[in-house]
């Protein structure tokens, strides 16, 4: 594949200042997309990754918008079309993990995890989908947490990437008219401050990963990249594990 094959694209990426996300908008941009991506709190390695991928020559536009606030969601999409143009890929990537038992959470803890993981995610695509046109691309961040849970505490978590999971499939059927694929990656345990592959959870779950070792968000991002490109067009409504042979 010509390693620039997004040459004249454009992307949203939410919470793409760390982790995964930030991984996603390298990788988009090395393609050839014009990038925009959201943070809440990381305002200066928000602005670093803007200036390293300038640097090298490439166009990146960093927003803050906070994923518990749709309307600042559905601003930063509206502000990263305005910018850059017709918006190709939205990626939904910015989520939280809450790991608590079942009858600790507050109420207000459970709509926080709501709302970034399950209602911001529905927020850009009401924003972004009815402007998108035949080839563009949606793709959503799950998790492997949707379909296994191997211990205590992610009810909140589990219960918002299986949402994600459900809903990827209800807007990939509302999408295919207009050409638009829709799709759920869901990782299993990846290196990031969110799960750190020397963490407290690290030791239990490298044992039930085959391959014995912690993804990258480097491995998410070129999943996120094929599914990005023409290669993929015929997949739409998927969910897509990428987990090393997690519980399997
Ligand atoms: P990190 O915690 O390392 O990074 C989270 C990113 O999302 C940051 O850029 C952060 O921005 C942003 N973010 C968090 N909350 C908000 C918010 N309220 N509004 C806007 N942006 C926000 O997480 P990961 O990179 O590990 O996770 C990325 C996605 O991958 C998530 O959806 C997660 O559920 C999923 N995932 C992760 C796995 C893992 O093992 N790491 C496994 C399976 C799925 P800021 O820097 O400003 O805080």
């Amino acid at each position: 594949m010509n390693s620039y094959f997004l040459n004249g694209k454009t992307a949203f990426v939410t919470g793409g200042s760390r982790g995964i996300g930030a991984s996603i908008v390298k990788r988009l941009v090395k393609d050839g997309a014009a990038v925009a991506f959201t943070y809440a709190n990381s305002a200066q390695k928000a602005s670093e990754l803007v200036k390293s991928i300038e640097a090298e020559g490439g166009r990146a536009l960093a927003i803050r918008a906070n994923s518990e606030n749709a309307d600042s969601v559905k601003s930063a999409v509206a502000e990263a079309i305005n910018t850059l143009g017709h918006l190709n890929i939205l990626v939904n990537n910015a989520g939280i993990l809450d790991v608590k038992p079942y009858d600790q959470f507050t109420m207000d803890e459970f709509d926080k995890t709501v709302a970034v993981n399950i209602r911001a995610v529905f927020a850009a695509v009401q924003e972004a989908g009815p402007k998108m046109q035949s080839g563009d691309r949606i793709i959503n961040i799950g998790s492997v947490n949707a379909d296994v849970t191997g211990f205590p505490g992610m009810s909140l978590y589990s219960m918002s990437k299986a949402a994600v999971a459900a809903m990827t499939r209800g807007l990939a059927r509302d999408l295919a008219p207009q050409g638009v694929t829709v799709n759920n990656i869901q990782p299993g345990p990846v290196d990031t401050d969110m799960n750190p592959a020397k963490g407290e959870m690290a030791t239990v779950l490298k044992d039930v990963i085959a391959l014995g070792r912690y993804g990258t968000a480097n491995d998410i991002a070129s999943f996120v990249s094929f599914l990005s490109s023409s290669e993929a067009s015929y997949i739409t409504g998927a969910s897509l594990d990428i987990n090393g042979g997690f519980m399997i």
